[in-house]
């Protein structure tokens, strides 16, 4: 019996994998997603849950809002309890009352890694008497950290923002702002210059010289392009349209912005401290975003949001009206 030969009858494989750029160049950019664990307002219904997101990050999930029942969204919609952070934008009961059930749940699956929560004005009392509910006691450390506006949460490839907004009681919006990342690194050109693929090619993207095996010393130069924004997302919590979530917001990839009404209801917007769907989009345009999803949704609108989807893409097209257990992927605007 004769051994088959590997490499016959595809003898330019290997070559032709040399020489793809892909494999050349392994780099995959570091993924960001934003999936709506509840887009209702004030209420629960059939369709919709109450006020809660889960960001994804390079692996790392962060919850903005945790209404009611959001433990089984999470559920429900793969985001799994690996969190480490709950950011609260207030405490009308559809943003925070999950937080109980939810650290409870975590408990009895034998929790063991510290959350941290942060919220507005009140954080203490008002957080502090829901992880406390019942009788039970929380089984790992829980920590609460008040934030203001101003504020700036450093984190190793990013910073959350925390904005003001306006909404009758003690509020704040969140803002994921990635770093400057570093410029886009040419292959081709390293090769043409007779660089050699490894250690050298990280080193000269982070901007160091290299002394070559040959002698030569070169530099970053000719290689690297300029260095490159991050990304921004924009979480706005309840609030009217205000100059503080269009600055926080300016030129955002993705700002989700609460539409509890359509134009007819603009008074009661006024008098409750909400957004209509045109003044959400508005607020989008003003700042430049890339895009808006529009979340919070009376339940008058709860099967049908058409009529608010209208009215916002009339001011702004690139407008979608989100819906529970909707991810939204956040690409960089170059594509990587
Ligand atoms: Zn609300
Ligand atoms: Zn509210």
């Amino acid at each position: 019996m004769r051994h088959p030969d590997p490499k016959r009858g595809r003898p330019f494989r290997g070559a032709q994998g040399n020489a793809d750029p892909l494999t050349r160049c392994q780099y995959l950019p570091p993924m960001l997603s934003i999936t709506f664990l509840g887009t209702s307002a004030a209420t629960p219904t059939i369709e919709r849950n109450v006020a809660g997101v889960a960001v994804q990050r390079k692996g790392e999930t962060l919850l903005f809002d945790c209404g009611e029942g959001n433990q089984r969204q999470m559920m429900r919609y793969g985001v799994g309890f690996a969190f480490r952070e709950i950011f609260f934008s207030h405490y009308h009961a559809d943003h925070f009352l999950g937080v109980t059930g939810l650290l409870r749940t975590m408990g009895l699956q034998d929790r063991t890694l510290p959350v941290t929560l942060y919220g507005p004005k009140g954080a203490q009392r008002i957080l502090g008497a829901a992880i406390n509910l019942g009788i039970e006691r929380n089984k790992f450390p829980v920590e609460i950290v008040e934030v203001k506006p101003g504020d700036r949460l450093a984190r190793d490839e990013y910073e959350i923002e925390v904005f003001e907004t306006e909404h009758r009681a003690d509020t704040v919006g969140y803002a994921l702002v990635e770093h400057i990342r570093l410029g886009r690194f040419n292959p081709d050109k390293a090769l043409e210059l007779g660089i050699p693929e490894g250690p050298f090619w990280g080193q000269l993207h982070k901007g160091q010289m290299v002394t070559l095996p040959d002698g030569r010393i070169v530099g970053p130069a000719d290689l690297v392009g300029p260095p490159r924004p991050g990304r921004r997302l924009v979480y706005s919590g309840d609030t009217r349209p205000h100059l503080s979530v269009v600055e926080a917001s300016r030129g955002a990839d993705l700002l989700v912005h609460e539409a509890t009404f359509g134009g007819d209801e603009m008074e009661r917007a006024r008098e409750t401290g909400h957004s209509t769907a045109a003044e959400a989009a508005r607020v989008a345009l003003d700042a430049g975003v890339r895009r808006l999803v529009l979340t919070h949704i009376s339940s008058r609108y709860n099967r049908d949001a058409a009529e608010l989807l209208a009215e916002a893409r009339a001011v702004f097209p690139e407008t979608v009206i989100a819906r529970d257990g909707m991810t939204v992927e956040v690409p960089y605007v170059d594509g990587d």
